[in-house]
């Protein structure tokens, strides 16, 4: 049907239906507002169809394939057979479920949706172009609109995804089989996860990281816990290094790299592939707006800049999720999605950052949320630190994974909690304690007095803050 160039109007326009856009429009559509939502590709964004869900499915499947593998000391021995076409099935019937989820919540609200992609016209409409031949466009007034069209993988020059050996992370999480040799470019969460997969499902994984850490956002000593598990599961680091080019022979890929540092330029390597991963970064979706029609400003980077009720420079205009900048993460956009949603409903809603908690879905698993002991030195505030070593921890040693630490920091003369980072088993699970924890205000004595379950790995938790007063039980304080 051809739609034409009818121009209906809205309350409130959201572009995007990623988890920053659903929870927007769902929220408004709760608080009365009437609602259109439109999306140009599946219900749920990247974190549904090729980010959080497929790649936690596949993080799943790997971890029960190598801890079944790797399971002599508990007297098990196994040989798994992965078929790698049967375990994507699985993670794709995962994702068909959430997806269409989505929709049915977002009709179940009254949120209008609309198939298409929109556009600027001014800064009161937008054009909406609908896909397929002959399919049309039409135009929308709105009074306030959510921009959450959220973010793609960054290329880097002579690695186009247009040749099926090179790949985003959209391209690693639908792999037909399980590559021989796969070489990551970026040692980031993105890449480290995968790196953590493949090993995993038997690839030879090398990861070239142009820094001299895995995972350079996070703690060296936090990071380095994961680099030598992974280096254990067979995963082979070039730090230092950029990947320079490739070229093609007998049919696998041959990936040059050089040192990040050009003084050092004779001792290129070459690794050899059949695949190779460029997860280097994510860059937002602003370029194909036509922004500029709507007045509003971007960053250097592309990224809109907005203020605590998540408003751009236009009063009437919010941007939320990963095109309101870092960190590029679902949760974060989905609380910003629902603040935006009050906002233009009047209410006095704003988003608190202090209490953001984030993972990474390594082996073993990294959980942090708030300040370090350093970001809350330099930001004058004098730190306490406790620590827990899951060593310690009964719960810990029954599930035969012992690596890794909570660490808690406070306010030293308030004790009030500030922040916490936990590398090991479970700590996606557990940082949420903490996160709950600095939401409320809590201090020290109220996580060291509250009673954990035994044998759990939360007591961790309690025995890290007893150790930041110095009452531990479990550890020397
Ligand atoms: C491999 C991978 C693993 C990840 N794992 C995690 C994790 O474990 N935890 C976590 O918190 N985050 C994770 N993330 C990040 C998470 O996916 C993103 O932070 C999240 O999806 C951002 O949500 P969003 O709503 O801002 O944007 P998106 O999810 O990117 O959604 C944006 C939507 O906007 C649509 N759109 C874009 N332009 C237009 C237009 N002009 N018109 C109409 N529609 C448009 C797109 O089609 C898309 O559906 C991961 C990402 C990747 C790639």
């Amino acid at each position: 049907m051809v739609v034409g160039d009818v121009t209906t109007s809205t309350d409130v326009l959201v572009i995007g239906a990623g988890p920053g856009g659903y929870v927007a429009a769902i929220r408004a559509s709760q608080l009365g507002l009437d609602v259109t939502l439109v999306e140009k590709g599946e219900y749920g964004g990247a974190c549904l169809n090729r980010g959080c869900i497929p790649s936690k499915a596949l993080i799943n499947g790997s971890k029960l394939a190598s801890e079944a593998g790797h399971a002599e000391e508990l007297g098990i021995y196994a040989d798994p057979t992965v078929a790698l076409d049967e375990m994507i099935s699985w993670k794709d019937g995962v994702v068909d479920q959430l997806t269409s989820g989505i929709e049915q919540l977002c009709t179940a609200a009254g949120v209008n949706l609309l198939q298409g992609t929109a556009e600027f016209a001014d800064e009161n409409k937008i054009r909406i172009v609908h896909q397929g031949e002959g399919q049309g466009s039409e135009s929308l007034k709105f009074e306030n609109c959510i921009i959450a069209t959220g973010s793609r993988p960054i290329e880097i020059p002579e690695f186009d995804f247009d040749d099926e050996r090179i790949v985003s992370s959209d391209g690693a999480l639908n792999f037909e089989t399980v590559p021989d040799e796969l070489v990551i470019v970026g040692a980031g969460y993105i890449g480290m996860e995968l790196a953590t997969v493949y090993s995993r499902l038997g690839s030879d994984v090398s990861v070239i990281e142009m820094l001299e850490q895995a995972l350079p956002s996070y703690q060296e000593d936090i990071a380095s816990i994961v680099r030598k598990r992974a280096e254990r599961l067979g995963v082979d680091f070039h730090f230092g290094y950029t990947a320079d080019s490739w070229t093609e022979s007998d049919g696998e890929a041959v990936l040059t790299a050089v040192p990040a540092d050009e003084a050092a330029h004779d001792s290129a390597i070459e690794l050899t592939a059949d695949r190779i991963l460029v997860a280097v970064g994510r860059r937002p979706v602003t370029d194909t707006l036509s922004i500029d029609d709507a007045g509003v400003e971007t960053n250097s980077q592309g990224f809109i800049p907005t203020d605590s009720r998540c408003r751009t420079n236009k009063e009437h205009i919010f941007a939320v999720g990963d095109v309101a900048g870092e960190p590029m993460l679902a949760h974060k956009g989905s609380k910003e999605g629902e603040v935006a949603a009050e906002v233009i409903a009047g209410e006095a809603a704003a988003v608190d950052y202090q209490a953001l908690p984030a993972a990474v879905f390594t082996d073993p698993e990294i959980g942090t949320v708030g300040l370090t002991e350093n970001e809350a030195a330099n930001e004058g505030i004098t730190p306490v630190t406790g620590e827990f070593q899951f060593q310690a921890s009964g719960r810990a040693l029954t599930a035969n994974r012992t690596e890794g630490f909570v660490r808690i920091v406070a306010e030293k003369e308030t004790e009030r909690v500030i922040g916490a980072q936990i590398v090991g088993p479970e700590a996606s699970e557990l940082i949420a304690e903490i996160a709950a924890m600095i939401e409320m205000g809590a201090k020290l004595q109220d996580i060291g007095s509250t009673v954990h379950t035994h044998p759990t790995l939360s007591e961790a938790i309690m025995e890290a803050a007893q150790n930041a007063r110095g009452k531990a039980i479990h550890r020397r304080n």
